[in-house]
């Protein structure tokens, strides 16, 4: 079934078997069955070649970044710039100076809400939507502790839709900021952001877009959605743990403020005074998680090199099958139907408990995510605990879709 006919995309034919023997853990076993993993929106796998850059790097390069001028530390400084110029072109910034390297999407916005917040003042108010991931929630609150601050909340329909025209009512003179996901990570809905963006850059407001799930499926363009910040983790797309980025406009990150103080983000120090390095250094204190970001430039060529319009429409085929099969199984519910959505389905199937669900799937060999999903607002907007959660990266395949359905029936079949 996974055979090349059924995963021709709209630009070419994918080998999803060659792609997969890229990423040597799809041949664990779990339990003693092969791994399914369809917990892609919490993590997606590694191919061999960054983790091969990886230890390369390790042998052969390490040494800290922009402090030495022996060739170790230039080569590994290369490196790193290589990979900020690499994303610039990746995410059609204008400069490198507005690619900021973080830890990864929550602390891109921790940035934000620290720096840019550091203008606000009482009374103001930031909009956000109901769907956000705690990362765009929680750093809004701790602001709140400084600053009375307003949160105002734009809500869903039933099937995971943004009320647009509740969006639109929640501007007034004192909004300061908008502050939304690019693709939910619980409904997978796919939100209007170029149009969320202009309505805000009309009313002078700046807009933060959080894409960590949008960033792995689909093409960002940060100039033509026009957007402030863009933020997005490269663990995410098939890249190495602890880095991510954030994308910011050039006049706005000049005129914030410091995020953290240290190494590398200072011109001059002396104890009367300190001046800020040039962008984007002055947001990047400490030794960076430097060859992490020097080989999250090989996880962006697999994308790039698989393209990234066909790992859309096969994702796109996945969920479409997965959606149809899951649909049939009497009692379950699938939270997220909106007519635009990636590749997510949280479902739960009549009042059975979703960790039950999830840990007796990973007995067979199936790995979901079970609980809140970091999104806690979400879940109580639906009035439920949480959900299980199974989503789909580009080596996903239609035998593990039909694997997963039959390991689900079994499970339901216990209660
Ligand atoms: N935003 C969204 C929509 C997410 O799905 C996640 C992680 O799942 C995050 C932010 C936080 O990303 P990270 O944990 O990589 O910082």
């Amino acid at each position: 079934m996974a055979g090349k006919s059924r995963v021709a995309g709209k630009m070419s034919v994918m080998d999803i078997n060659e792609i997969r023997r890229k990423f040597p853990i799809l041949d664990r076993k779990v339990e003693g069955r092969n791994l399914v993993y369809l917990d892609n929106t919490a993590t997606s796998q590694t191919p061999h070649s960054v983790v091969s850059d990886i230890s390369s790097l390790y042998e052969h390069t390490k040494a800290n970044v922009h402090r030495g001028v022996h060739t170790l530390s230039q080569e590994a400084t290369d490196l790193q710039e290589r990979t900020r110029e690499h994303v610039r072109r990746y995410i059609n910034a204008s400069s490198i100076e507005e690619v900021v390297f973080t830890r990864g999407t929550t602390e891109a916005i921790n940035l934000v809400a620290s720096s840019f917040g550091d203008r606000l003042r009482d009374g103001d108010e930031i909009v956000l939507t109901v769907m956000e991931h705690h990362a765009n929630i929680v750093p809004w609150q701790l602001l709140q502790r400084h600053k009375d601050i307003r949160l105002r909340v734009v809500d869903i329909d039933s099937e995971g839709t943004l009320d647009l025209r509740q969006y639109r009512s929640l501007f007034n003179e004192h909004t300061r900021l908008v502050a939304f996901c690019h693709v939910s990570n619980v409904l997978g809905t796919v939100n209007p952001v170029r149009e969320m963006t202009a309505f805000a850059k009309e009313r002078g407001v700046p807009v933060l877009i959080d894409g960590a799930q949008a960033s792995p499926h689909m093409k960002i363009d940060v100039r033509d959605l026009d957007c402030d910040f863009y933020a997005f983790s490269s663990h995410k797309m098939y890249g190495p743990t602890g880095v991510g980025v954030l994308y910011g406009r050039r006049e706005l990150l000049e005129s914030m403020p410091p995020y953290q103080g240290g190494g590398e983000m200072i011109k001059h120090v002396s104890f009367s005074g300190t001046t800020f390095a040039d962008l984007p250094f002055k947001f990047e204190a400490g030794t960076p998680d430097f060859i992490d970001i020097a080989a999250f430039s090989k996880a962006l060529d697999f994308i790039e090199e698989t393209g990234i319009d066909n790992i859309a429409a096969h994702e796109e085929r996945l969920l479409a099958y997965a959606t149809e099969r899951l649909e049939r199984i009497p009692g379950l519910r699938i939270f997220g139907k909106a007519p635009h959505k990636s590749a997510v389905i949280s479902f739960l199937v009549g009042d059975i408990h979703p960790y039950d669900l999830g840990m007796l799937l990973d007995k067979l060999g199936v790995a979901v995510r079970t609980g809140h999903h970091c999104a806690m607002p979400l879940m109580e907007r639906f009035g439920i605990p949480g959900t299980v959660r199974a989503s789909f990266a580009v080596y996903n395949t239609f035998e593990e879709v039909d694997a997963f359905v039959a390991a689900l029936e079994r499970v339901v079949s216990m209660f």
